[in-house]
């Protein structure tokens, strides 16, 4: 599947700035969508001049939806191969089929395969925010996307897709799981089954910023259960755990830890962004997992 890459001469940076090819004018995002209510849109519909598509990454106007604006397309990774077979981590020279990281052979993880999107940081944190803080809802269908993309081997294999639950007091509270609405998303986007009742949050775990590796495995000790009466779905199911942000892999750890004690054939693990040590945001970026963590 190609990647939305955002339309030449067509996308305006929320900077505006007459810059390289990708931008025809030093218009801002204001004035471009004062310009395309008067008609001056150039793809046509109703639609559109009424929500002229908006930058996934910040809100300028852009050509297409789910692109990214000429500013923001260069501050986001999108991760592929030659990556660790089984944690996705990308590596710098092609290794060969099936190769696999020093850090997964040292500390094994309890799935079979992990994979993300994009590198987190930068444009990737301002999209898993948008979509979690600042209901940006329609985030969710390219993010799932671009996750579909990179997990397209886990996707193939998976027959029982389950997002990492939020606890249900934090979930009353805020009435919103980002991972459900990626996985729920993706699921119906690529014919498969969104099973978010296989895995449940028993424990209110404290948030995992600012917690070392170890003390987030020991915070997310107990924390999910597989229900007794979903054992029976799980036995023998190849399950695909999804994700926001995978930091340390704690909270997806835990998830599929109960999966495989539950008798699930196979666990992979899907996130949309990836903390990844050599990719480092030009603004500080607090380091968080999952669904663990509160707007600072
Ligand atoms: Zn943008």
């Amino acid at each position: 599947m190609p990647l939305e890459r955002p339309v030449r001469l067509m996308s305006y940076g929320r900077r505006g700035g007459y810059s390289s090819g990708w931008q025809v004018a030093g218009v801002t995002a204001g004035f471009l969508s004062g310009v395309q209510r008067l008609g001056a849109a150039p793809s046509s519909g109703l639609a559109r001049l009424l929500f002229p598509p908006i930058c996934v990454g910040c809100r300028s106007i852009v050509a297409e939806p789910g692109t990214l604006c000429p500013a923001c397309w260069p501050r986001l990774r999108f991760l592929e191969a030659p990556w660790c077979a089984v944690l996705g981590t990308p590596f710098a020279h092609e290794m060969g089929e099936g190769a696999v990281s020093p850090a997964a052979m040292a500390d094994p993880p309890p799935f079979a395969r992990a994979r993300s999107a994009v590198a987190f940081g930068g444009v990737a944190r301002d999209i898993v925010h948008n979509l979690k803080y600042r209901d940006r809802t329609d985030l969710a269908p390219w993010m799932a996307k671009w996750m579909a993309r990179a997990g397209a081997e886990l996707l193939a294999d998976a027959d029982l897709v389950v997002p990492v639950p939020l606890h249900r007091r934090r979930f009353f509270a805020r009435r919103f799981n980002q991972s459900a609405e990626l996985a729920r998303h993706m699921s119906a986007q690529r014919g498969l089954v969104f099973a978010p009742e296989i895995v449940e949050r028993v424990k209110r775990t404290r948030q995992q910023v600012g917690l070392e590796r170890r003390a987030r495995e020991d915070n997310m000790r107990g924390a999910f259960a597989v229900p007794k009466p979903m054992r029976e779905r799980v036995k023998g199911s190849k399950v695909l755990v999804v994700d926001d942000v995978y930091t340390t892999g704690a909270t997806v750890k835990a998830v599929a830890s109960v999966l495989a004690r539950a008798g699930a054939a196979r666990v992979d693990v899907l996130t949309f962004a990836r903390a990844l040590r050599d990719f480092l945001p030009e603004e500080e970026t607090p380091i968080y997992e999952g669904n663990d963590r509160e707007e600072p």
